[in-house]
């Protein structure tokens, strides 16, 4: 049967492209399709907000800059800084586009993606209909905020809908923050910073988590930043560990938020959920096409593949093997010469001399061991940590 297109990734964000590079490498001339443009979910980011992993280049050592795409490029030789902001990594991606030659056709928006009998997939996209062989799914979690399952959540802000922390700073004295993961300590920094009262509420405690994964702790830029933020900020955070916030309510003077036992509590502004993302595997044009296991999508340890639609591949930050999250960059980008190794043997096309860097500088990572295993040699030293009371003892009302 005759395709438009031998292969068509969906997305043109860090993941999309990378692939997209990785295949060219192949000689596969991928076409990526975008609802908003490269690296439009960069370009969306608050404007203060900064990449957590730290930028550098030492590719002459073998060290990729953690935040690259392609084994030969790096976003600190290009924007020489260390901690991108989102525009500025947005023009990384288009310059690695436009270097490249990446075919991206924008804005398209994917609504469906059909598996077909007779093999490969339709897509129904804003554009019409278009047919590939090879699908990529690369449509990152941006778009589709995880609002937690709180009753009420509409009254919320979700912190991937700031612009700006100066605009919502304004709005208020006290704020209310809940999670207290990555975007949760961010959001509280931002607004200490701003001389505001900033509460955190969050299930667990998760700003405590000491784990060799830097999946499951807070990163080191943010453990600096809230170091600092105790010190110097002119504002003050109050941390309260098993909040359930379960339900938000509109009050004559401004909001209340209930936990599971329906305990009170009261804030002024509109509380920021930092609450996370779904994942992109669950985004309505893909879901059901993957195999679910254990409540999760499953994905071939192969080839990033759907095992119930072969040719059907995913790459991103929902990736997960053996209960490894490969939510970063670092992560994320090691399966991209897996994903293009398996594409370019079904074509009958070359791929270990053309893969060999991605192979040698860990853009194609064979061997999930590293998902079972990780540990340090050396302990971390003990961390003084701030102060912590529990949900019970918040002011309730
Ligand atoms: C707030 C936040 C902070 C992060 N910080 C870091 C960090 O510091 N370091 C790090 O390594 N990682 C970080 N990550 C994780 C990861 O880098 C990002 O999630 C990254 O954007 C994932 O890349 P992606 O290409 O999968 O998705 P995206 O960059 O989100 O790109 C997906 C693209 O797909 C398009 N799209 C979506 N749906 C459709 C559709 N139906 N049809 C057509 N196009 C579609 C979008 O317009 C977008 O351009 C962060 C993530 C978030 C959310």
């Amino acid at each position: 049967m005759k395709m438009k297109d031998e292969v068509l990734i969906v997305g043109a964000g860090p993941a999309g492209l990378g692939c997209a590079v990785a295949l060219h490498a192949c000689g596969v001339r991928a076409r990526v399709l975008d609802g908003a443009g490269v690296g439009a979910a960069f370009a969306a980011w608050p404007r203060q907000m900064r990449l957590l992993t730290p930028s550098f280049h030492s590719g002459n050592f073998g060290c990729v800059d953690l935040n690259a795409v392609t084994p030969d490029t790096s976003p600190a030789d290009f924007l020489h800084t260390q901690h991108p902001d989102g525009r500025e990594y947005a023009r990384y991606l288009h310059a690695l586009a436009a270097h490249y030659e990446i075919e991206v056709e924008t804005p398209v928006r994917v609504t469906r993606v059909v598996p077909l009998n007779s093999g490969g997939f339709s897509l129904e996209t804003s554009a019409g209909m278009r047919d590939a062989r090879f699908v990529i799914w690369a449509a990152g979690e941006f778009a589709t905020p995880d609002f937690g399952g709180i009753q009420g959540a509409g009254l919320c802000r979700h912190a991937s809908r700031v612009a700006d922390w100066d605009e919502v700073a304004a709005e208020g004295k006290s704020f209310a923050v809940v999670g207290g993961y990555e975007s949760g300590i961010d959001a509280a920094i931002h607004l200490m910073e701003r001389g505001k009262e900033v509460v955190v509420l969050s299930r667990g405690e998760p700003w405590a988590m000491d784990d060799p994964d830097p999946s499951r702790s807070l990163s080191p830029r943010t453990r600096d930043r809230l170091r600092a933020a105790l010190l110097e900020a002119p504002g003050r955070v109050r941390f309260f560990k098993n909040a359930n916030i379960t339900r938000v309510e509109r009050h004559e003077e401004g909001y209340r938020l209930f936990n599971d036992e329906g305990t009170a509590f009261a804030c002024p502004t509109a509380p920021l959920l930092c609450t996370g993302f779904h994942s992109a595997l669950e985004a309505a044009p893909v879901r059901g096409l993957w195999e679910m296991r254990d409540g999760q999508p499953l994905l071939s340890e192969a080839a990033d593949e759907s095992t119930l639609h072969p040719g059907l591949f995913y790459s991103g930050p929902s990736l997960r093997h053996r209960g490894m999250l490969f939510c970063f960059i670092y992560k994320f980008r090691a399966r991209f010469g897996i994903v293009a190794r398996a594409i370019a043997q079904r074509m009958g096309l070359e791929w270990e001399v053309p893969l060999a860097k991605w192979r040698e500088l860990g853009f194609m990572l064979e061997d999930l061991s590293c998902c079972a295993e990780c540990q340090c040699a050396v302990e971390a030293e003990p961390e003084v940590q701030p102060e912590v009371l529990p949900y019970a003892a918040v002011v309730a009302v």
